[in-house]
């Protein structure tokens, strides 16, 4: 993360003399960590198993974690299964990102109530109780990176995404498994967490024993690192996660092409593909539901009976038709140009805008897709077939 990006309260901890410091722990120290994160004042959120999937929510301990569960994925396909082992981080990502904290799907910004002839308006308080998370992979890294540059990097700071990033800890996890859908290679964000975490965790299970190896991030992190029981990591601990780390990236679920993306893409606006994507798309917007950087939000006014209203803000998609609505119809009318709009901007149009991909290659749009359609197989069609009469944007 850049550091002009890095949210007022984890930038004086950004860079210190703790960063670099590597330790082992074990579970028990792991259960330690989350014990003092919680003592420290933190509401500590981290993966847990509900409705078959594994998902993100309040974690007392280490016994809420998924252990000895993984995620078999797949376009249009997701289902745990348990693995021959106790990872507790055994899995690739699920449903749910840190965006659903970071920047809610519903939050309500005023509400209004009558008091005789007044109307008086009430705003929520931002929360106060900071969070932790526990087991962001690379890949949400830099899906926060890229949300902090969108709600905080510009003159308009969102001040509840402010609010609620300003002192999140983080922990992370390497990556010891490539899920199916997974291409943070392709991207350049993973698997290694390089930056933007407290404290960065790589799971080693084998023979030998399950312990964590904890590379500090900040100086914050390495405070935190000196309440909990560690030994000193050995130059085998670090061999094996270099291992684990490289086997990952040489597994990844899906490849994309990207050094020519952005000419590719705006080259081919008329291509016949769109088309083809059009006839299986269902537009029911899933894809920018669980997509750790898609931020786009409306506002919508409600009122009840007793004369109070209130508005809120939640999370839309440009694949509705009432995403691009001005003043008597919907810009992107078909399903052709709201898909076209969605992978033009995640993939080129975003560099334009932000200066970077707007894809961290998570693979949830992959996954969560009702349908299977896959970013990756798209572009690729693309490439093989471009449309020879269009001019490069
Ligand atoms: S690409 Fe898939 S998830 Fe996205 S809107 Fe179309 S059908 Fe829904
Ligand atoms: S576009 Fe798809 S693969 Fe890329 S960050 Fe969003 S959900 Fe992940």
């Amino acid at each position: 993360m850049a550091s002009d990006l890095v949210p007022r309260g984890a930038r004086d901890q950004s860079m210190s003399s703790a960063s670099g410091e590597r330790a082992i722990l074990s579970r028990d120290g792991l259960q330690a960590l989350i014990e003092t994160l919680a003592r420290r004042g933190y509401r500590v959120v981290g993966p847990t198993l509900r409705d078959q999937a594994i998902v993100f929510d309040d974690i007392q301990g280490v016994g809420d974690l998924p252990a000895g569960w993984t995620d078999v994925q797949d376009g249009g396909a997701y289902r745990i299964q348990r693995r021959a082992d106790d990872a507790l981080f055994g899995y690739a990502v699920g449903p749910h990102s840190w965006k659903k904290f970071l920047h809610p799907s519903r939050l309500r910004l005023w509400r209004a109530e009558r008091n005789g002839d007044d109307v008086v308006v009430h705003r929520d308080p931002e929360p106060t109780t900071p969070f932790a998370f526990i087991g962001a992979r690379s890949c949400d890294l830099r899906a926060i990176g890229i949300q902090d540059r969108v709600f905080l990097g510009g003159p308009h700071v969102d001040p509840h995404y402010q609010a609620r990033r300003q002192s999140a800890f983080i922990v992370a996890t390497n990556c010891g498994e490539a899920g199916g859908t997974c291409f943070c290679v392709s991207m350049g964000t993973g698997p290694r967490a390089g930056s933007g975490f407290d404290i960065a965790l790589t799971e080693l299970l084998d023979e030998r024993g399950h312990v964590f190896l904890a590379d500090v991030g900040t100086e914050r992190g390495g405070e935190v690192l000196t309440e909990i029981p560690h030994d000193a990591a050995g130059h085998d601990h670090v061999a094996a996660a270099d291992n684990l780390i490289a086997r990952t990236a040489a597994n990844m679920g899906r490849l994309m092409r990207t050094d020519d993306i952005h000419s590719l893409l705006l080259g081919n606006l008329e291509h016949p593909r769109w088309d083809d994507v059009a006839g299986r798309c269902l537009t029911c917007g899933n894809c920018t539901m669980v997509c750790p950087t898609c931020f786009c939000t409306s506002v919508e006014d409600t009122s009840d009976l007793d004369g109070g209203a209130e508005r809120s803000r939640r999370w839309d998609s440009c694949f509705t038709e009432d995403f691009s609505y001005l003043h008597g119809g919907s810009v992107r009318q078909s399903a052709r140009s709201r898909y076209r709009q969605w992978m033009t901007h995640k993939l080129a149009t975003w560099i334009d805008q932000f200066g970077s991909s707007g894809c961290v290659g998570c693979g949830r749009c992959i996954t969560w897709c009702p349908v299977g359609i896959d970013i990756t197989e798209e572009v690729r069609a693309i490439r093989e077939q471009p449309a020879a009469s269009e001019a490069t944007t």
